[in-house]
């Protein structure tokens, strides 16, 4: 069973929330060392981890890693590798449980440092954080599923055969700030629950959550240098992790040029590396829904509204383009323009909100961009402007009559901008839906079984949804991770995906006959 999420609706539920906004704002500000081998490290440089609905409220100041402490945070995790790789599945895999209960009973706190540090709405918020329970569950247990592998065929031999899953070794873990709980917290503990020890580099946008998580990580009593904190700027820390010769495997998350970079960067080989470092990239998306002229519209359009403007479009599956066909095109803009409007755009610590800021100064630049070339390349029919307040803040943007190739039908803008597109009928919808070089997710809303069949065997997408959003996916319900160039092909969530974090090793025992007297 997933976790549940909560609507808030009950007053007991919003008070709880209430409180812990207002423990976290007493909290706000307060130094997050780096944690390198248990130990809490300062340093003289420090990232302002910043409110983006209110950028003048630094959440904390979290430390930031020189070079130097990058290499020790690699030795302490090759110290400790020693150990924790021979500790046994089922004592990391009750960590897991452990953790999970803990951040079980800390919700309401994850939920408020994720509306303050990058700006979830309530409900947003508890997703990533019931998601983020969801994995430290399901990893515990398919951890133990890999201590107890199936048995081999039984040799021809006089032998006994025994296959065994073992760790990689020191993994460079690279969350995005987005899922700031859930991703980095379920990338870091499927490392971790495979016997692995880990450099944790958190996005310096959601550095603070990290900080927290860490924390928590080592009050249940993890080993040191198991997970090592060093909060750092991707092109200098980042890469320093990818490239050190010590690293066994990368773990990253994040958008396809630096998922690109580290798979580049991770392929050199360094002086006296003993492996090909292993790349789990999980990257970007540009997702499409389809509508065909038999869809429920309504549903269709409310599916739309919440895949393209839950968070922003601030998710990897966020749905970036609507591709309508052009039977029911004029009257699906009608109402998905109608059902923008709807959406009430502010400060997320308000309950009452359904669109926060973007994450950054330089995030709101780019999407800023995007609509300026939006309104070159299509017809401005909702939004379109930033607001005129100090946070970061876009109203929900539709441009409908956006050419496929155009800039904002084929590029990855993360953020609350979507471009409608005419199909000239479902098979059309399909064909423009599939020429992108990402394939995360994409939904079809039709009520045609006939193109329900052609949208499965033809919409190439690592997650396709029908007649529902293409957001929201739960962990083991839905195993997350998309084609081309939306990653290397994994599946968070899924049975399958702690393969990644170790290497199988076959043992062959010949039966001696004993000569001893
Ligand atoms: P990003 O690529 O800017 O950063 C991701 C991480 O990489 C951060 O920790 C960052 O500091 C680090 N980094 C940046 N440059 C680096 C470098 N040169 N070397 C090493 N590390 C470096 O992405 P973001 O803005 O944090 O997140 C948004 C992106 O993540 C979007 O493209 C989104 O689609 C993608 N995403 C994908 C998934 C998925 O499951 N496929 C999930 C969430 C987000």
């Amino acid at each position: 069973m997933n976790e549940p999420i909560r609507a808030f609706r009950d007053p007991a539920e919003r008070a709880g929330m209430e409180a812990a906004l207002a423990r976290v704002r007493s909290i706000a500000g307060r130094r997050y060392p780096l944690v390198i081998d248990g130990q809490r490290i300062d340093g003289s440089q420090t990232i302002a981890s910043i409110n983006p609905a209110r950028p003048a409220d630094v959440i904390g100041d979290v430390v930031a890693a020189t070079l130097d402490d990058a290499s020790h945070a690699l030795d302490a995790a090759t110290r400790a590798f020693g150990v924790w790789s021979k500790t046994s599945f089922a004592e990391r895999s009750d960590l897991l449980v452990r953790a999970a209960a803990a951040i079980r009973r800390r919700k309401d706190e994850f939920n408020a440092l994720m509306v303050l540090e990058v700006g979830k709405t309530w409900i947003e918020a508890e997703a990533d954080t019931a998601e983020a329970i969801d994995f430290l569950e399901y990893y515990a247990r398919q951890a133990l599923a890999l201590a107890d592998p199936p048995p081999l065929i039984p040799s021809p031999l006089p032998e006994s055969n025994v296959l065994r899953y073992l760790p990689l070794g020191v993994g460079a873990i690279i969350p995005p700030w987005n899922f700031a709980l859930a991703i980095m917290a379920g990338m870091t503990c499927a490392a971790i629950v495979t016997g692995n020890t880990v450099v944790l580099k958190p996005s310096p946008d959601a550095a603070v959550v990290a900080a927290h998580f860490v924390d928590l990580l080592h009050e249940l009593g993890l080993p040191t240098g198991v997970v090592n904190f060093v909060p750092g700027d991707g092109p200098t820390v980042g890469e320093a992790i990818v490239t050190d010769p010590r690293t066994r495997f990368i773990s990253f998350t994040g958008s396809k040029a630096v998922g690109l970079r580290i798979n580049e960067l991770a392929a050199r080989t360094g002086p006296g590396q003993r492996w090909i470092k292993r790349v789990v990239a999980e990257m970007g998306g540009k997702d499409a829904i389809v509508v065909a002229d038999d869809a429920d519209i309504p549903a269709a359009v409310a599916g739309v509204i919440g895949s393209a403007f839950g968070f922003g479009g601030q998710k990897c599956s966020a749905c970036s383009r609507v591709i309508v066909d052009a039977r029911i095109y004029d009257r699906f803009v009608d109402l998905l323009r109608a059902g923008a409007q709807t959406l009430v755009v502010g400060d997320p610590a308000r309950p009452d909100v359904d669109l926060g800021p973007v994450i950054n100064e330089k995030a709101a630049q780019k999407i800023g961009s995007y609509i300026e070339i939006g309104e070159r390349e299509g017809r401005l029919v909702a939004g379109g402007k930033r607001l005129a307040e100090s946070g970061y803040f876009f109203e929900p943007t539709i441009f409908a009559d956006v050419l496929p190739s155009g800039r904002i039908a084929r590029e990855e803008i993360f953020g609350p901008v979507l471009a409608v597109i005419r199909a000239d009928d479902f098979e059309h919808a399909l064909a423009l839906a599939n020429d992108t070089e990402f394939g995360l997710t994409g939904s079809v809303y039709t009520s045609d079984p006939a193109r329900i069949r052609l949208a499965r065997e033809t919409f190439f997408v690592g997650n396709l949804y029908i007649n529902r959003k293409c957001t929201g996916a739960y962990v083991g319900v839905h195993p997350f991770g998309g084609f081309n160039m939306s990653g290397t092909d994994s599946k968070a969530g899924g049975y399958d995906y702690l393969l990644l974090f170790v290497q199988p090793q076959s043992i062959a025992e010949r039966t001696v006959t004993s000569t001893a007297v």
